[in-house]
């Protein structure tokens, strides 16, 4: 801190991403990327627009990138926004679709990124309590707020709200902007891009760095009625005009044309979590229903710490967050099935 700092910046408090050690020997479970890696087309699309021009400035509304996204979702350009990563076109939600004066609601497990943008903003987080079950309650979601957010699948927890929930959710908040992340979703969920042109104030968020293998592109969209799509737009070019570079337009465009890739590596994933479950069941974990790629487990003994430090040095990394209710629970990323393997027997070593 420093004198020069203004008091808005003394009070803000950071999002603290999850750790991205040097590779070497680490089996790397702690950040939900995907563990094949994007689709071949995708790399042959950059490196031909490397060979192009790095010169020459991107187009001014990723428009190519739009009518991908438009087609693939059977919705107009005019419903579609895009950004670097869904962090940031998270960032401009809450800056133009929320109301600042009034709470918005929010999973108390959740995305940890949205208390930030309520600091960054001045808005008042209400955190409304998962069921017993660890599951999201919609019947709670009501009453005065500014707006409402929830990833489905919920991060860290893994579990779906079914569509019929979301409805419930929109029904009840008529007035409400209600922002569906669906950061998860290719990985065993149905989307609520389905329901935008039934409710104006639906939008649903998604990103390429999980099921499309691109979390290093950064690449995210945005899905809903055009007046609230027009309100991103206004807040973006108040930053800046180019919302993705070259590389990540080109990249992204050809990650939605390759579908064939793009079912296979989910389809890998999902097998995946499912030996990875049972594995770690045999081994007296308790695993939340996972609709995403990666599970939240808990040993019925060990503390969860202390497992995720030791499983450390046998060089396995996965996440541990030290929330209410979810500090005995480990957030282990779906690897190939050889890494999961690798996860299970230093496990079995440690237990
Ligand atoms: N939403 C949720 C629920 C996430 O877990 C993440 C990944 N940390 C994001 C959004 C942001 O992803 P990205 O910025 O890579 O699109």
């Amino acid at each position: 801190m420093s004198r020069f700092w203004s008091p808005f910046v003394k009070d803000l408090v950071p999002y603290v991403p999850g750790e991205q050690p040097k590779l070497d020997n680490l089996i790397k479970l702690n950040t939900n990327e995907n563990p094949y890696g994007p689709s071949p087309a995708v790399l042959e699309a950059i490196r031909g627009e490397l060979d192009a021009s790095l010169r020459l400035y991107p187009a001014p509304n990723a428009d190519l990138l739009k009518e991908t996204i438009a087609e693939y979702y059977g919705v107009t350009t005019a419903q579609v926004f895009v950004g670097n990563g869904s962090d940031e076109v998270l960032a401009h939600i809450f800056h133009a679709l929320f109301q600042h004066s009034k709470p918005v609601l929010m999973p108390d497990i959740s995305y940890s990124f949205y208390p930030v943008y309520c600091g960054l903003y001045g808005i008042e987080a209400k955190a409304l309590p998962l069921a017993e079950d660890f599951s999201i309650r919609p019947e709670d979601y009501r009453g005065e707020n500014g707006g409402i957010i929830f990833p489905n699948p919920n991060a860290p927890t893994g579990m779906l709200l079914p569509l019929a929930g979301i409805e419930q959710i929109l029904q009840a908040n008529p007035d409400s902007v209600v922002v569906v992340d669906e950061a998860y979703i290719d990985f065993g969920g149905e989307t609520a891009i389905a329901l935008v042109d039934r409710y104006p104030n639906l939008l649903v968020t998604q990103t390429l760095s999980k099921s499309r293998s691109l979390a290093g592109l950064r690449v995210g969209l945005a899905v809903g009625h055009s007046d609230l799509i027009e309100a991103l737009e206004r807040i973006k070019n108040s930053f800046n005009s180019y919302p993705l570079d070259r590389l990540a337009i080109v990249g992204a465009v050809a990650a939605f044309a390759d579908q064939t890739y793009f079912q296979q590596t989910c389809q890998a994933v999902v097998t995946s979590r499912e030996a990875l479950t049972k594995g770690l069941e045999e081994l007296d974990f308790v695993v939340l229903p996972s609709a995403a790629n990666f599970v939240l487990a808990r040993h019925v003994e060990r503390d969860g710490e202390e497992l995720a430090a030791e499983l450390r040095a046998q060089k396995v990394v996965v996440r541990h967050f030290r929330s209410p209710r979810i500090e005995q629970f480990l957030r282990i990323t779906i690897g190939t099935p050889e890494q999961n393997q690798a996860l299970l027997h230093a496990l079995g070593k440690l237990l």
